[in-house]
């Protein structure tokens, strides 16, 4: 059971809808296992009231809070400050109340990263696929940017519009964004030491989905990650595990982001098990609830 008093601090998330959002369950682990005097609610925020409900967080002075779709860009406006990792992906998912000044950061990055790091895959000077272009892909090409990738391919349904999405990021790196159903990403698939899935194909309800990969072209030891957490294995994963491939799904990316926000909010390193496990348990208990 969750204390609350008078001196208790706050924190939550605001998205619009927000029902479904898993951070609820996750931070209120975070805060159990580390013993804070914290408490985080899911906070719906229509995008007509976005402004005013910011206003109204930095008045109640909350500590902090995440920001879920569709409020990640637009919330930059009723910022102080943003950092550069925000900057560069262009979307903030956690905002740091310091002493009145609200600081808006992008914690997306540091969870993709993580886990890589945790399979033990460095990314400096490797060839690495992405599939799509959206808000997640830009936290996943700033996070190789800065990693020091050798060579970036984005491989996409309709490369014009992702082009002009992802036109800011061209000077930083060698990267190139092609459809993938042109001969430049099957060579960028051949060279690729590491893929990675932005799209939404392949998660539930629609598992039977997945981007086009010719797995015979695949090296051996490419390391297979897809950013999506529910299902556990999407149809892109096991059809990568089943040939032999190392695998990661987006669970890792999902706890080391709310970690991250954690440990700006609190000062503290949170228990990333004890997340793991509510996250799971409150999946499972969703994909129970949808069964029936
Ligand atoms: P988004 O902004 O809507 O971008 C989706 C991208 O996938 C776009 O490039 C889109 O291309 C492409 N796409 C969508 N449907 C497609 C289809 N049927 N066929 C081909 N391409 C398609 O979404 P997002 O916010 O980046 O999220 C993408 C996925 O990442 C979601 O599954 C989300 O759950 C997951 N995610 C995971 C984490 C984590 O922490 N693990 C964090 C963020 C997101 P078009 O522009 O052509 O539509």
């Amino acid at each position: 059971m969750l204390n609350v008093s008078g001196t208790t601090k706050n924190l939550g998330v605001i998205g619009w809808p927000i029902v479904h959002s898993l951070s609820p369950a996750m931070q209120a682990a975070a805060i159990r296992s580390a013993g804070v005097d914290y408490a985080y609610i899911a906070m719906p925020v229509h995008p007509e009231k976005l402004a005013q409900a910011v206003e109204g967080l930095r008045s109640l002075g909350f500590r902090g809070f995440n920001v879920t779709i569709p409020h990640k860009t637009a919330v930059i406006d009723c910022l102080d400050e943003i950092d550069e990792d925000a900057r560069r992906i262009g979307a903030v998912n956690t905002v740091v109340n310091e002493d009145g000044r609200l600081l808006g950061r992008n914690t997306d990055v540091a969870g993709f990263l993580q886990g890589l790091a945790k399979q033990g895959v460095a990314i400096r000077n490797k060839k690495v696929v992405i599939f799509g272009a959206g808000g997640a892909a830009r936290a996943v090409i700033w996070g190789l940017i800065r990693e020091q990738a050798a060579k970036i391919t984005v491989g996409i349904r309709d490369a014009g519009k992702a082009k002009a999405a992802l036109a800011d990021f061209s000077g930083a790196a060698d990267m190139e964004v092609v459809s993938w159903n042109d001969g430049r990403f099957a060579s960028a698939l051949e060279g690729a030491e590491i893929l990675v899935n932005t799209t939404p194909l392949g998660m539930t309800p629609k598992i039977e989905e997945a981007p086009p990969v010719d797995w015979d072209r695949v090296r051996s030891e490419a390391f297979v990650y897809d950013i999506i957490y529910t299902p556990e294995r999407t149809r892109f994963l096991w059809e990568a595990e089943s040939r032999g491939y190392r695998v990661l799904n987006g669970t890792t990316m999902l706890v080391g982001q709310g970690a991250e926000a954690f440990s700006m909010w609190t000062g503290i390193r949170p228990d990333e098990a004890a997340m793991e496990k509510a996250l799971l348990d409150s999946l499972r208990a969703k994909e129970r609830g949808t069964e029936g």
